[in-house]
């Protein structure tokens, strides 16, 4: 086998393989694969097992400047597209999505480091639908007429902005650059977008399998670093939005980037999610039960990367220590291993550095007080994957006080605590800087409800955790961002109003 990892998915063929990566990419502009101006490339390292396989163009702001170019050129016939053709053309790439899907999930394995069962099930299925979603909304919007008296009317027309910028992190490459691309082409924009270095490569290998169907300079990646390529981007003159995804801090200054140009931001940014679990989920050892448990477990979905993680777990005392020991039983069960296995839970951390982030903060818990009850460590797969950047599924106890319960960790670690009553769980899950995402675990619908309305997050799953349809608005409250992605209301983000305001009266105003 090529790449020396036993899979299903390893060797060369029509599943997909390491081996349909090219050994090198360039910046995708202009509907071309061109080098970057500066000629210089950087290796991309798959998690799995820690070696390099592909290179990818390290772009600076000279590529920046071409790719803008090429998008507003694209432009002058883009904004002039019917909504038809645009939801028909989301369509297709839907579809050609589709018949690559299991490609494309091998592909981002590799980039990304998760298991190729959630890409498989989840990653690639949702950024499917959200292509659907938005040529469906699409067509279902409406412009608006109000009568302004009896001779004067008012047009509203929605016009897309014009070339937009978008920043994407590395925890769902696909996904995280479907979920800015589809509302930015349904509503007429033209789009330069900068992956993150970390993870490049699975967004250009899916613009070798849909970059056909986009008209040339509708769509062009600019790959590279933070610093040389995201920060040009966003400070650029001639870009009419900044959307992006990633860490809180990287977020205030895409703000202070767009004000210099005054334009639109959204910023989808960190988290620190609370979990809470009501006493009423044990009264009876039942599915209802079993399905609490597996809500606790998910802290270590897609190895905890997920910016909604629920890396707190807040139980009430009188069930405290059964539903604990239960839900480390439970923790015990997660198979981890190679990624490109389809029985894999949980498979590699995205990047060496991250994944030495997440065991300082083991550190930091430990050197803090908390108390380690399982996992804790980096794990060697042995063989093959020896160089992957593993880590064991962890749960702490503490307070709520500590760091790691209030910094976000970005791994497969869940900081626990307890609590008394309603008061004190929505007290303790509010008090973090963050409001991305929240989970409320009840039987008791009054429970939940109250729960649910009275955490600062924009998004509080009841009794489910981790779905992320295209047709729910999803945000964050206080320093986890501004602005929603997902759901129809995004168009907005992506439109401004045009207004006519027009007179059909014979005779004049008489102003004057
Ligand atoms: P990051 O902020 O380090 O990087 C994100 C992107 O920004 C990358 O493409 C990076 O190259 C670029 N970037 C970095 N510095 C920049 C600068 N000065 N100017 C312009 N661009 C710059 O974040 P990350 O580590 O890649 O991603 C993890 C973070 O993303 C976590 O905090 C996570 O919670 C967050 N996240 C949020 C959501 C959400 O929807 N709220 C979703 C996924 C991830």
């Amino acid at each position: 086998v090529e790449d020396g990892v036993s899979s299903v998915y390893a060797a060369p063929g029509q599943r997909g393989s390491i081996a349909d990566y090219r050994p090198r990419y360039g910046h995708y502009i202009g509907g071309e694969w061109v080098e970057p101006v500066k000629g210089q490339y950087f290796e991309n390292i798959s998690p799995v097992n820690g070696k390099p396989f592909t290179e990818v163009a390290r772009g600076t702001s000279e590529d920046i400047d071409r790719a803008v170019d090429a998008a507003w050129k694209a432009f002058e016939s883009w904004k002039k597209t019917s909504t038809t053709e645009r939801a028909n053309l989301l369509n297709k790439i839907a579809d050609r999505i589709e018949q690559n899907l299991e490609k494309i999930a091998v592909a981002e394995t590799w980039d990304n480091g998760k298991p190729v069962r959630e890409t498989l099930a989840a990653d690639i299925p949702l950024t499917v639908d959200h292509f659907r979603y938005f040529a469906g909304v699409l067509r279902a919007q409406e412009g608006g007429i109000s009568q302004i008296d009896e001779n004067t009317v008012a047009y509203h027309f929605h016009e897309p902005l014009g070339v937009v910028a978008q920043i994407i992190p590395w925890n769902f490459p696909i996904l995280m650059a479907a979920w800015k691309l589809a509302p930015a082409l349904a509503a007429g924009n033209c789009v330069v977008i900068k992956p993150a270095e970390q993870t490049p490569a699975s967004l250009l290998f899916l613009f070798e399998i849909i970059g056909d169907l986009i008209p040339a300079g509708v769509v062009n990646i600019v790959n590279g670093f933070g610093i040389e390529a995201g920060a040009p981007l966003a400070q650029h003159k001639r870009i009419r939005k900044v959307a992006f995804t990633g860490e809180t801090t990287t977020g205030r200054l895409i703000m202070q980037y767009a004000s210099q140009n005054l334009i639109p931001v959204t910023l989808e940014l960190g988290g620190k999610s609370p979990n809470l679990f009501f006493e009423d989920v044990a009264t009876r050892d039942d599915g209802f039960y079993d399905k609490a448990l597996e809500g606790f477990t998910l802290f270590a979905l897609n190895q905890g990367e997920v910016c909604t993680c629920p890396s707190r777990a807040l139980i009430q005392r009188s069930i405290y220590d059964q539903f604990l020991g239960d839900g480390l039983q439970r923790v015990s069960k997660i198979i981890q291993g190679n990624p490109l296995d389809p029985n894999t839970m949980i498979g590699a951390q995205a990047s060496n550095d991250q994944l030495e982030k997440i065991l300082s903060y083991i550190q930091i818990g430990q050197e803090g007080g908390a108390k380690l009850l399982t996992g804790g460590e980096r794990v060697d797969l042995g063989g093959d994957l020896s160089g992957g950047f593993y880590v064991a599924p962890t749960v702490f106890e503490g307070t709520n006080d500590m760091r790691i319960f209030q910094e976000e960790i970005f791994g497969p670690v869940v900081s626990v605590t307890s609590f008394d009553d309603f008061d004190d769980a929505i007290s303790i899950a509010n008090d973090t800087l963050y409001g991305l995402g929240a989970g409320v675990w009840s039987r008791n619908i009054d429970t939940a409800y109250r729960a649910g309305r009275a955490i600062e997050a924009g998004r509080v799953w009841t009794n489910t955790y981790h779905q992320y349809p295209a047709h729910a608005a999803f945000g964050g409250y206080k320093q986890s961002g501004i602005g929603r992605e997902n759901h129809a209301q995004m168009l907005d983000h992506y439109q401004q109003t045009k207004n006519l305001l027009v007179s059909y009266a014979e005779g004049a105003m008489g102003f004057f």
